[in-house]
């Protein structure tokens, strides 16, 4: 089955219906976030409610493959004749302009800073497709035909919450989840619900010899998925006073990190 048959049925076995987006109330103003709020907290609260299956707290659950390796790199985006690599995509008619304007605005930073262009769809046969669902949440990497990256109205439409789903569209995992992570934060399980403990397994992460990034947009926070009232999850070691979580943009690491994987010059 190919992939939009499968996403279709999936999304169909949850009732949503994709061709009929419903025209909702004009969200309240933009309102940046502080650098000092665990962003990470407000959108797992946002897909608190989603019917989609979720790892990872906003990584939709793969069919086949994890993204970073891949066979025959086929979970990345493609290169053009021009070495800039083509990301295609459509917005559901659900969001107002002043919505558009902001997911254009965070998908800029990738123009600016790296090789990756996003580009409205004109008959490309594999493209994101943002959608208003009940969630921040994406598929890691390219997955064939249209894949859907979930950015919900009310609660996802921020810069740095635009940024951190499309990375995972790009094909990037949590920080917090790569390969040596333990030497760089503790995990404390005791604060961890069973079921949500997924969410911190160590993956078999492509590092590309970038440092840990405590900065990072992939990053958690130290609270997030935390079952005690101020008690963190994540522990950075040495030093616990170092700052994780934030969504403001991507970080320098985040953008050579792209420009590693895409090999952009
Ligand atoms: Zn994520």
């Amino acid at each position: 089955m190919d992939t939009t048959a499968s996403l279709s049925i999936l999304l169909l076995l949850f009732g949503i219906s994709v061709a009929n987006p419903v025209r909702k109330p004009e969200p309240p103003a933009f309102v940046p976030i502080p650098g000092n709020v665990d962003i990470t907290t407000k959108f797992l609260e946002t897909n608190k409610g989603s019917s989609e299956r979720l790892m990872h707290g906003d990584i939709v659950i793969p069919k086949t493959r994890n993204a970073l390796y891949c066979l025959n790199n086929n979970c990345f985006w493609k290169k053009n004749s021009k070495n800039l690599v083509e990301v295609p995509y459509i917005v559901s008619s659900s969001y107002s302009s002043a919505d558009i304007s902001v997911i254009q605005n965070a998908m800029s930073t990738f123009h600016n800073k790296t090789c990756i262009r996003f580009v409205p769809r004109v008959n490309q046969t594999d493209y994101i497709s943002i959608e208003d669902k009940d969630g921040c949440y994406s598929y890691l990497g390219r997955i064939g035909g249209q894949q859907l990256v979930s950015l919900k109205r009310t609660g996802c439409l921020y810069h740095g919450i635009i940024q951190h789903e499309l990375n995972h569209a790009l094909g990037f995992y949590h920080e917090h989840t790569r390969s040596d992570r333990d030497k760089y934060v503790k995990i404390n399980w005791e604060y961890i619900p069973t079921d949500k403990a997924s969410n911190f397994q160590i993956q078999n992460t492509n590092n590309q010899n970038t440092t840990y990034d405590y900065s990072s947009i992939m990053h958690y926070g130290k609270t997030a998925f935390s079952n005690t009232v101020g008690k963190d999850t994540i522990t950075p070691i040495p030093n616990a006073a170092v700052e994780i979580g934030q969504r403001q943009d991507m970080s320098n690491i985040d953008i050579l990190r792209i420009n590693k994987l895409y090999g952009c010059v």
